[in-house]
């Protein structure tokens, strides 16, 4: 197939230096994606660029590593100018930018409003190699003078269409024609307005256009389908999922080797039959994995892009694609490893807000619809294991042979009530099974009333913390209805609220990474006094 002697380019060939190599193999990244190997040799080389590609398909590393590389420790002052239109991008950025920079130690500051222009003035001084900001701001600090830009050979507009939506033409402009005539401008935007072509026209040097537009794919005819998730929630989604759908053997694909190690760790934990594999792994670890999961003594293989090539994998019922593809092709490749030989398999997405464009783009691209599942409450997988566990015991019931068990069942029958009985083999029979998606823990005596565990929050009446704000996010983080909850006393540092305690385990569980009123809380069994 053709997909297993396809070369790929590697960062080296694209012509980055060990120090950037390092950095972006510290960050987990195995292989360039499309616009990075389109652009970063056209950057190293001192080319203005403007670059189209939708939302998640590496432009960060794409400027990145040509900034860093560009970088002339020899020089004081700021080096390169990103121009983003939010705060949390220009957050973003700045922090991908610092990975990519660490060998060559380069400071990176991001500079937006809503933050404290005296702080930022003090950072500004300490000396810094890069900016990252919002063209308001760094607007701010030129007409204050805060902001030196005369050594800046590199400006970036990134998300140049955002920016341009809200309003950011006049500062661009503006910013551009206050920085060195003789830099490097770059371009980057998910979409071409004119009023971009215009801007590039104006203030680029025969900048080359580069659109990672893939040709036409088809796809097999499987189901697809997506979920929406936040990005901290994947693997509890990735649980449910699993726990819900009749998955036998499934190939979980992750973007970064850091992303199968840190998911397969987190899989392992809580019972599921995972293994990774990826580039860092030796040829005899991955032949181990291999052939344990031929063996079908893992249910779960974990993989990056670059280590599920060339593999031959047959009868997979599932592709789950932890993030989504940085190109369509990827998705192509990634799904085609379910449904061969005429059975029918399942391609799972999990799909984070900023990924969503890049989804849009894979169904254009491929002509197919990807659909939109709602994911299954905690509520919805208990219920399913119940199921489960009633199909296993009548199956067991049908296939008969069961003399010797009748006779112990009389001699029971005699001595205990019919239901308990019951209850008690069930209780044996699920023990055997696969650990449940959150164990339900015995927390002791937490204070609460019968059948109720107390929980500690660590927020409270100083946090503006009220009941609904509780509820709320305890019922969208783990799908439990919000009249289940009990109890809830807020204090000033602290609340407590009592839950079920069926489903105490999966709450404290799910709540590890919300946030209630934008904080992110802790939240723990109480302790009886
Ligand atoms: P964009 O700016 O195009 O929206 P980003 O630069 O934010 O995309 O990248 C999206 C995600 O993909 C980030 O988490 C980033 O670290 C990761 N990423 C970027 N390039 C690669 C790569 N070559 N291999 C693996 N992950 C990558
Ligand atoms: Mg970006």
């Amino acid at each position: 197939m053709a997909e297993e002697t396809e070369t790929k380019m590697t960062f080296a060939d694209l012509g980055l230096e060990e120090k950037v190599l390092k950095a972006l193999d510290d960050m987990g990244f195995e292989e360039p994606s499309p616009i990075q190997e389109q652009t970063i040799p056209m950057l190293l080389n001192g080319k203005d660029v403007i670059g189209q590609a939708q939302t998640g398909t590496g432009k960060t590393a794409a400027f990145g590593a040509p900034i860093v590389q560009r970088w002339d420790p020899k020089v004081r002052g700021i080096q390169a100018l990103v121009l983003a239109p939010t705060r949390e991008l220009a957050i973003q950025v700045a922090e991908e930018l610092s990975k990519i920079g660490k060998y060559a130690r380069i400071k990176t500051i991001a500079i937006y409003g809503g933050q404290s222009i005296d702080r930022q003035i003090r950072s500004l001084r300490f000396g810094v190699d890069v900016v990252i900001g919002t063209p308001g701001r760094i607007m701010d600090h030129m007409r204050r003078g805060t902001l030196n830009l005369s050594e800046v050979r590199m400006v970036v507009l990134d998300e140049a269409d955002e920016m341009l939506d809200m309003g950011f033409v006049d500062d661009i402009e503006f910013i551009l024609k206050e920085t060195p005539a003789t830099r490097q401008t770059l371009l980057f935007s998910a979409t071409m307005p004119d009023e971009i072509k215009r801007l590039g026209s104006r203030y680029m040097k025969e900048p080359h256009h580069i659109a990672a537009s893939p040709q036409q794919l088809t796809v097999p005819q499987i189901e697809q389908f997506f979920y929406e998730v936040r990005p901290a929630f994947k693997t509890d989604a990735l649980c449910r999922v699993l726990d819900m759908e009749n998955v036998e053997r499934a190939i979980c694909f992750c973007r970064t080797k850091k992303g199968v190690d840190e998911l397969v760790e987190a899989l392992q934990t809580r019972g599921y039959l995972a293994e990774g594999i990826h580039g860092d792994m030796n040829q005899a670890q991955r032949n181990r994995v291999m052939s344990k999961f031929k063996e079908g003594n893992v249910e779960l293989l974990v993989a990056t892009d670059v280590a599920a090539r060339g593999l031959d994998i047959q009868d997979v019922t599932h592709v789950f694609n932890f993030d989504v593809p940085q190109d369509p092709e990827s998705y192509v490749h990634r799904i085609g490893r379910t449904g061969r030989a005429g059975r029918a398999g399942t391609a799972v997405t999990f799909t984070s807000a900023r990924e969503f464009g890049q989804l849009r783009l894979i169904e254009r691209v491929t002509k197919t619809r990807i659909q939109r599942k709602p994911l299954p409450s905690v509520m919805d997988v208990a219920e399913k294991q119940r199921e489960q566990l009633k199909e296993r015991l009548v199956k067991v019931m049908d296939d008969g042979q069961l003399a010797f068990y009748k006779e112990v069942a009389d001699e029971l029958l005699d001595e205990y009530d019919a239901e308990i009985l019951l209850a008690a083999a069930l209780k044996m029979l699920s023990g055997e099974a696969k650990a449940p998606t959150a164990p339900s823990v015995d927390f002791g005596d937490t204070g609460a009333e019968a059948g109720m565990v107390r929980l500690f929050l660590n927020v409270g009446r100083q946090q503006l913390i009220q009941p609904a704000d509780v509820v709320r996010s305890i019922a969208s983080q783990t799908g439990i209805p919000g009249n289940v909850i009990g109890l809830i006393n807020i204090y000033d540092r602290f609340t407590f609220v009592e839950v079920p305690k069926d489903v105490a385990a999966q709450v404290v569980q799910a709540m590890q990474d919300a946030t209630i009123k934008g904080r992110s809380v802790n939240i723990e069994p109480a302790k009886r006094r």
